[in-house]
């Protein structure tokens, strides 16, 4: 009798490699390993694929349930939360569904926004979080390190190229994102922050941001953009891409209420509870922010405004405890798994919600504070196991170490 030998690979048949034979064939063992791989690991791949488009497209999500994954985050600003999810949603309805069609030749504008409130209040992180949430690529900038080409400074394209590197080089994505552009009040004409090696007006930068904000085609260099070695610039269209202004807008209060003349005056005299109750700020007007120092091409590009407020002492606290990544709900965690449990004293909280209040940093000042408390205790933690740590108001006034509670073993009975 002849040796069989696999019909696929031609191999002689052995202990360690036997055949199995079909209708005058025979295939081996080595053959079907690597045909069920190749079968399998394929389909895995093709699932993968499909995965990753599917969450990599874009969608469109209901201003709801914008609001709710705000909500998850963002402490208070209802106003603000509300504008930025219409607005996120009307943008991308109109990236996705808006384009005029033959019978219809309606253009949705562009609708970018325009965030006036004081530092550490929200305005990057609602930017941060719903870009995170539909998975687009955002790319955060500080205006005042913008120049005028020629000038000291980062150029205004760079702003694109950071764009293009956190869409990981994908053009296509790029001109779907979002870039959130901070301070942009500190580069208004009557800004006292400008600084002399940057242009001199701080117009010649607001008018550089208008050429990409109101949509045009923008040589950007790619730097280290490494799958166009050979190319010196990517084009990016800006058309599609939704930029978010930010600023603390400090003294626009008083340009608002100049223009509203006696009324508010007349409001503030009289301290009715209706005159503290407005918000001044959600009274701009596009003439305020001209009378601020902004182009009015500018101002005309950024088509919703939304304002929101100072940090009280009491969003403070709740912003410690409640956003889902709130410092203290990390740091309970940090102590859980080196099984410790951490508890904070509710005074503790409103002691250094106080401290954040002083340093005038908004929400920002808080996780320093808390960074700054907790460092003797994160040190010590590893040998914690199986206590209760307690911050306390003098903890955090550094006039007492936190409390250590040895915790009681609960037996399988009462457990
Ligand atoms: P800005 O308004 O200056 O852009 P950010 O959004 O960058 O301020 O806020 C800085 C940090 O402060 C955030 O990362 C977040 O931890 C915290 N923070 C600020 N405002 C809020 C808020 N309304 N709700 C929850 N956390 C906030």
């Amino acid at each position: 009798m002849s040796e069989r030998v696999c019909d696929f690979c031609k191999s002689k048949e052995s202990n360690k490699n036997p055949l199995i034979s079909g209708n005058d064939t025979c295939i081996c063992k080595n053959c079907i390993i690597a045909s069920y791989n190749l079968l399998f690991g394929m389909r895995h791949k093709d699932e993968e694929a499909e995965i990753d488009k599917e969450e990599s497209e874009l969608r469109i999500v209901p201003p709801k349930e914008l609001k709710a994954v705000l909500d998850e985050y963002v402490i208070g600003q209802e106003k603000a939360k509300k504008v930025f999810s219409v607005a996120v949603y009307n943008h991308y309805k109109r990236v996705l569904q808006g384009a005029a069609t033959e019978t219809d030749d309606t253009e949705i504008a562009k609708s970018n926004i325009l965030l006036i409130g004081p530092t550490g209040s929200g305005k990057t992180l609602m930017a941060q979080t719903l870009a995170k949430f539909l998975n687009i690529p955002i790319a955060i900038c500080d205006a005042t390190s913008l120049t005028e080409a020629g000038y000291v400074g980062e150029d205004v394209e760079n702003i694109l190229t950071r764009l293009l590197q956190e869409a990981g080089g994908d053009v296509e994505k790029a001109q779907k994102g979002i870039v959130f552009i901070d301070e942009i009040d500190k580069i208004s004409r009557l800004s006292e922050n400008r600084s002399i090696t940057r242009d001199v007006s701080g117009e010649g930068v607001q008018q550089a941001l208008l050429k990409i904000i109101e949509g045009s085609v923008v040589n950007v260099p790619p730097k280290g953009g490494r799958k166009h070695p050979n190319q010196d610039f990517i084009q990016i269209d800006t058309k599609d891409i939704l930029f978010i202004c930010g600023g603390a807008f400090d003294g626009l209060k008083d340009i608002i209420e100049r223009r509203l003349g006696g009324n508010t005056l007349g409001f503030h005299n009289k301290k009715s509870k209706k005159a503290e109750s407005i918000h001044l700020l959600d009274l701009v007007e596009p003439d305020d922010l001209v009378n601020y120092g902004l182009i009015p091409e500018l101002i005309g590009r950024l088509h919703m405004f939304a304002t929101l407020e100072e940090i009280t002492k009491n969003a403070m606290v709740e912003i410690l405890q409640k956003p889902k990544n709130a410092l203290t709900k990390q740091y309970k965690k940090l102590f859980a798994l080196d099984g410790a449990q951490l508890t904070f004293k509710e005074e503790a909280l409103q002691e250094i919600a106080e401290l954040a209040i002083s340093r005038k940093t908004g929400a920002r000042g808080l996780r320093a504070i808390m960074e700054d408390i907790m460092l003797d205790v994160m040190y010590d933690l590893p040998e914690l196991k199986g206590y209760e740590v307690i911050i306390t108001k003098e903890a955090v006034l550094k006039e007492a170490k936190p409390m250590l509670v040895k915790q009681k073993k609960t037996s399988k009975k009462s457990a």
